[in-house]
């Protein structure tokens, strides 16, 4: 197989991907573009995947010698690129990166485990000195003077499936909440994935309230929740029980030891309209002595999932920190704010989902068929700056 080009992944992102006509109208709200939006769009896929997050860096690029190598059919300078996405539509871009998920699905990308998970979670991403748009929350120091202002936002990745894929984020400004936005993020995943794509939710404590876990049950989902101090009651009742109680099971995860104190019969806090709750502890013991310890709850029955599956269900949580935001942060540079306006923040954040999942899909599963070693995301990135150094062949397509 040829190594990868831009050009190449261009045709993987129309053809095999199916994107084409997202690229060509990606919901473009600019009255009279004189630019395609085709080439602005790929532009920054693209441009994202060489790891250049910036607007600025995207006008170097595509106004050099390289923007027909890029595969961007028209050169143009970052204000254009502010005036696009300050008036692109996100719904377009959700449903490009609905459509890949569940084609990644259909065509077998996950892991045959049967337990396909969702996990959602907030994060910050892009400061500033100054209110800039509507999405800037302020921040205060110890003295509770505003010393500044960040973006916040939460996420969903499909997460325990072997392929992490971030495919939607809501925003939260002032006013509102992660908590909030998490349940407008389920509700709209949930209707765009279908009740039969994922098994569970994973979520962190934050989550773990009545109304957000009521909404997993509207929505079709059993919950994984990890259980912290904010619901003292239940995690006093786990630790009279447990404490006094040997492991109901001990597990190898590859050099680590694991013990697992599982309970399906805790009451349920008052506002929980649950019948009872099922409640895990894992201690996991490291070759070099150190112990993790975490507690987790669920209304999944023993019967459905065993305690070494429930415990991998809450370690996929961990996906959507380190594959979701910590790779979209160090290496696509989402916190950058590359246009200081609501919509073209949330534009960027959604676009920079849609160059991780296409990298993911494409490096992983596309260039790793036969007996090719898998590539790292680095060397990916190395291969497609290469590409660009090489005079092209003449453009046929
Ligand atoms: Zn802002």
């Amino acid at each position: 197989m040829k190594g990868p080009t831009p050009r190449r992944l261009f045709r993987y992102v129309t053809g095999c991907l199916r994107l084409r006509p997202y690229l060509v109208d990606p919901g473009d709200g600019r009255p009279q573009p004189q630019i395609p939006a085709r080439a602005l769009l790929w532009a920054l896929l693209i441009t994202r995947l060489l790891r250049e997050p910036s607007f600025h860096g995207v006008e170097q690029l595509v106004r050099s010698s390289v923007c027909r190598a890029l595969c961007v059919s028209a050169a143009f300078g970052d204000d254009a690129l502010g005036y696009f996405t300050e008036r692109l539509e996100a719904a377009s871009t959700r449903a490009a990166l609905l459509h890949a998920v569940r084609l990644a699905k259909r065509n077998k990308a996950f892991d045959d485990c049967g337990f396909v998970g969702l996990a959602i979670d907030g994060t910050s991403a892009g400061r500033s000195a100054q209110r800039g748009c509507e999405l800037c929350r302020p921040f205060r120091n110890a003295e509770k003077q505003v010393s500044g202002y960040r973006h916040h936002f939460v996420a969903i990745s499909v997460v325990g499936a072997g392929l992490s894929l971030p495919f939607d984020a809501e925003p939260y400004g002032p006013g509102d909440s992660e908590y909030a936005a998490g349940q407008r993020l389920l509700a709209r995943a949930v209707k765009g994935l279908g009740v039969r794509f994922a098994r569970y939710l994973v979520v962190d404590g934050e989550f773990a309230t009545a109304p957000f876990l009521h909404a997993a049950d509207r929505a079709g989902l059993s919950v994984v929740a990890r259980l912290k101090g904010n619901l003292p009651e239940l995690l006093a009742a786990v630790e009279k029980r447990f404490a006094t109680q040997p492991p109901t099971r001990v597990y190898r995860d590859g050099k680590d030891r694991v013990e697992i104190w599982d309970a399906g019969d805790f009451d349920p806090w008052e506002t929980l309209h649950w019948e009872t709750v099922r409640v895990a502890r894992y201690r996991q013991h490291k070759p070099d002595g150190s112990v993790v310890q975490a507690e987790w709850f669920t209304n999944l029955t023993t019967k459905k999932v065993g305690s070494l599956a429930l415990y991998h269900m809450a370690k996929s949580r961990w996906e959507i920190e380190n594959q979701g935001f910590n790779d979209a942060k160090n290496r696509y540079g989402i916190e950058h704010i590359c246009h200081h306006q609501a919509n073209s923040v949330l534009l960027n954040w959604l676009i920079t989902l849609l160059a991780v999942v296409i990298e993911r899909l494409y490096r992983i599963r596309y260039l790793h068929r036969g007996r090719h070693p898998l590539r790292s995301a680095e060397q990916l990135c190395r291969l497609l700056w290469l590409a660009l150094s090489r005079p092209s062949a003449p453009d046929s397509s």
